[in-house]
């Protein structure tokens, strides 16, 4: 009924991350023989991206990869994806502190310029340019499918897409400019809606995070929106420049009436409390039998709003694997979602992981020794 929901959560941890990152493995190694270069991937997680990036780089010559969680506050099925990965060069540390705690240890060892040139280290994070390529490509793949399976008028098909740090969305950005007749893209957040509010209204202004049904939205800056402001201001750095200045001066960007206007010719955009996220997983399971998970549900319930009014056909990008958050599910339907193989396997594996203490120097010892004891079985 012009709905499509495309499974974007099909690689190895369920999560459409995987899509970039398992090419950005591939990728990293390719270059990293061509240059005769070893890197060391040092990266914080609340979740997702950590697992994905493990999965990404696992088994990969001349990569290590270091990422910090905080210890016992991932959720389930996200600790086993992490730690159960059995690699030479994968290293899971548990930090005992919060995940800021984490970023921050991350951050304080990157600015340790010394340190960070002597061990060669890299970042995965979801700024990663290589990401945003790979992910440009699902937006062609998907138009093409739509369009052999029903005849589409030129532009009138729109991606929905469930956002936090904006860079999937971005990559669709990229698609539109790049001459694919998307009409326009649908941003869908869930309750932390300052990229709803800076569309709908104009308003950027940065409020608290709060916790939601969707953890992987639950983001309030969105380090990726200034790519997209780069073209907002004409391709002109200064005033961009100005503009980040501005942002973290008064925490919040200005935006004028005809800039707001340009935003709209590109982005729509909806909010869902989490009580409609629920009811959409819901609803969308009794009409259909199919079932969304929470980041998915945004996004499907802001194309049901918005196909009240018009008539274009609605492709919802699906970001996760409903089993990766069953409480939310069963609360919508009563049923707990089931399981893949790839997830229910995870409950018999090994985990490890080494737990270290909220110290940057503690964690930076750790990654030295593991890398010079590396250097030293080489020489062997
Ligand atoms: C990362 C993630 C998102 C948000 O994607 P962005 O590229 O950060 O906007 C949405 N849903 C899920 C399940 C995710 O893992």
């Amino acid at each position: 009924d012009g709905i499509y929901v495309a499974e974007l959560f099909h690689g190895p941890t369920y999560a459409f991350k995987d899509i970039a990152l398992q090419f950005l493995g591939n990728l990293f190694e390719h270059i990293l023989k061509e240059r005769g270069e070893k890197m060391n991937i040092l990266g914080a997680t609340s979740g997702d991206t950590g697992s994905a990036a493990i999965y990404g780089v696992k088994g990969k010559d001349n990569i290590n990869i270091f990422i910090l969680h905080p210890s016992g506050k991932v959720s389930p099925v996200q600790e086993l994806q992490m730690t159960t990965v059995k690699s030479e060069n994968v290293f899971n540390i548990a930090v005992k502190g919060s995940f800021d705690d984490c970023q921050a240890i991350v951050k304080q060892l990157f600015s340790d310029l010394e340190f960070k040139s002597k061990y060669n280290l890299g970042a995965v994070n979801s700024i990663n340019w290589a990401r945003i390529l790979a992910q440009i490509v699902y937006y062609f793949y998907i138009y093409f499918w739509v369009c052999d399976k029903q005849q589409i008028d030129e532009q009138h098909l729109r991606f929905v897409v469930p956002t936090g740090n904006f860079g999937n969305i971005l990559a669709g950005f990229y698609a539109r400019r790049m001459g694919l007749p998307i009409d326009k893209l649908l941003l869908a957040t869930n309750e932390n809606n300052i990229l709803h509010r800076l569309i709908s209204r104009g308003d950027y202004s940065i409020k608290d995070v709060v916790e939601t049904y969707s953890p992987s939205m639950d983001i309030q800056l969105s380090s990726n929106l200034e790519r997209y402001l780069y073209y907002l201001y004409e391709e002109d750095a200064e005033t961009l420049r100005k503009k980040m200045k501005e942002l973290s001066g008064e925490r919040k960007i200005h935006f004028t009436e005809e800039e707001i206007n340009k935003i709209r010719t590109v982005f729509l955009s909806h909010e869902s409390s989490n009580d409609e996220t629920i009811r959409t997983i819901r609803n969308f399971h009794t009409n259909t039998g199919y079932v969304l998970d929470p980041h998915t549900a945004c996004g499907v319930n802001a194309a049901n709003n918005m196909m009240s009014k018009d008539n274009y056909i609605y492709v919802c990008l699906a970001t996760a694997h409903p089993s990766k958050f069953p409480e939310a599910v069963y609360k919508a339907t009563g049923k707990y979602p089931e399981k893949p193989k790839g997830i229910s396997e995870l409950n018999d594996l090994e985990k490890q992981s080494y737990v270290l203490n909220n110290s940057a120097d503690e964690v930076k010892s750790f990654v030295k020794n593991i890398l010079e004891e590396g250097d030293k079985n080489a020489g062997r």
